[in-house]
């Protein structure tokens, strides 16, 4: 059954524009990127300040896709106490219960004032956010979640490996992008959760799969939610996409020598899942506003192919690595 979905318009404000400092970052990682990194600096004790913390900004050379990523986008429900509350092309997703609700994602650093205007448009309040989560910790999923945090007071629950990109906002060695991988603002209170763990915010109960390969630290989140007496599984599938910096090869890595067999493993998981609705840290990745407007989002085949076309793709990629 397809859930009614409700669309809520709000006057966004304009992108967030932050004072800009000078950082200084690890010069081997400059020299391969081939360019001056230059991000606002947020002080580490921001996090402790009654003030807004500087969030971190990223330039078009940076970040060529962070404009069009950051587009606004009104929020609407997806299903049941499930709400979207995102940027037009980087998912955040609100799961809401007056005792307390869950975030999961938090955009780049730039996303944040928006995403917390999605959910006071709703209704709702940032402050009753309880628990921040993420799919994993690259700048673009990862980076509004320390200003999200402080605007809420939420703690975060993330995966041993990701925890500690959490923490520092700083890529770690393994990560496949580590080369080119945007530094964002460090986060407090971060508590790492274990593979089928769930946990609970209020009456809401929010189940994590690992799913590494994209980065080690890959995170699938799943939960039940309805509407009267129809319930549905959603899955919040994290990213699949064997993306990596210059000089990576999936085949052969010592940064992260599993990186193949933590993708199968993450690909089974998505296939084993009860998934009634997909909803992807990408929209794109999963034509998830089409599906949307075609009202056809309650699909249970919809993790299945997601993890055969990532399957596919990483085989592609390997037959090209191999063929090099
Ligand atoms: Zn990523």
């Amino acid at each position: 059954m397809a859930g009614e979905f409700q669309l809520f318009f709000a006057t966004l404000p304009s992108p967030f524009v932050s004072n800009t400092l000078s950082f200084e970052w690890d010069m081997s990682r400059l020299k391969s990127l081939g360019l001056l990194l230059s991000v606002s600096l947020p002080a580490v004790a921001a996090a402790q300040s009654t003030e807004p913390s500087q969030a971190f900004s990223y330039s078009a050379t940076q970040c060529p896709s962070c404009e069009e990523w950051n587009a606004p986008q009104a929020p609407f429900k997806i299903f049941g106490n499930t709400w979207y509350v995102g940027t037009r092309g980087l998912s955040a997703i609100l799961i809401h219960d007056p005792r307390g609700s869950i975030l999961i994602d938090g955009g780049i650093p730039a996303s944040a004032p928006g995403i917390i205007a999605n959910i006071r448009a709703l209704g709702f309040l940032v402050e009753d956010v309880r628990l921040i989560v993420n799919s994993h910790a690259h700048s673009d999923h990862a980076g509004g979640i320390a200003e999200l945090q402080r605007a809420s007071g939420a703690d975060i629950a993330a995966s041993p490996s990701s925890a500690p990109v959490i923490r520092s906002g700083q890529a770690s060695r393994d990560d496949p992008q580590f080369a080119v991988a945007l530094p964002f603002a460090p986060s407090v209170r971060v508590r790492t959760i274990a593979d089928g763990e769930t946990v609970h915010v209020g009456s809401l109960a929010i189940t994590a799969h690992f799913t590494p390969g994209h980065t080690a630290g890959g995170t699938t989140w799943s939960w039940r939610s309805c509407e009267g007496s129809v319930c549905e599984d959603l899955v919040y599938a994290d990213s699949q996409t064997p993306v990596s910096a210059d000089g990576f090869f999936f085949t052969h890595s010592k940064e992260y020598p599993n990186v193949l067999a933590d993708f199968e493993r993450g690909f089974t998981t998505l296939e084993s899942l009860k998934c009634d609705v997909l909803i992807t840290p990408h929209p794109g990745a999963s034509n998830f506003f089409e599906r949307v407007s075609a009202h056809t989002l309650v699909d249970s085949g919809a993790c299945k192919r997601y993890a055969a076309k990532a399957r596919a793709a990483l085989a592609a990629r390997v037959a090209k690595e191999k063929s090099s």
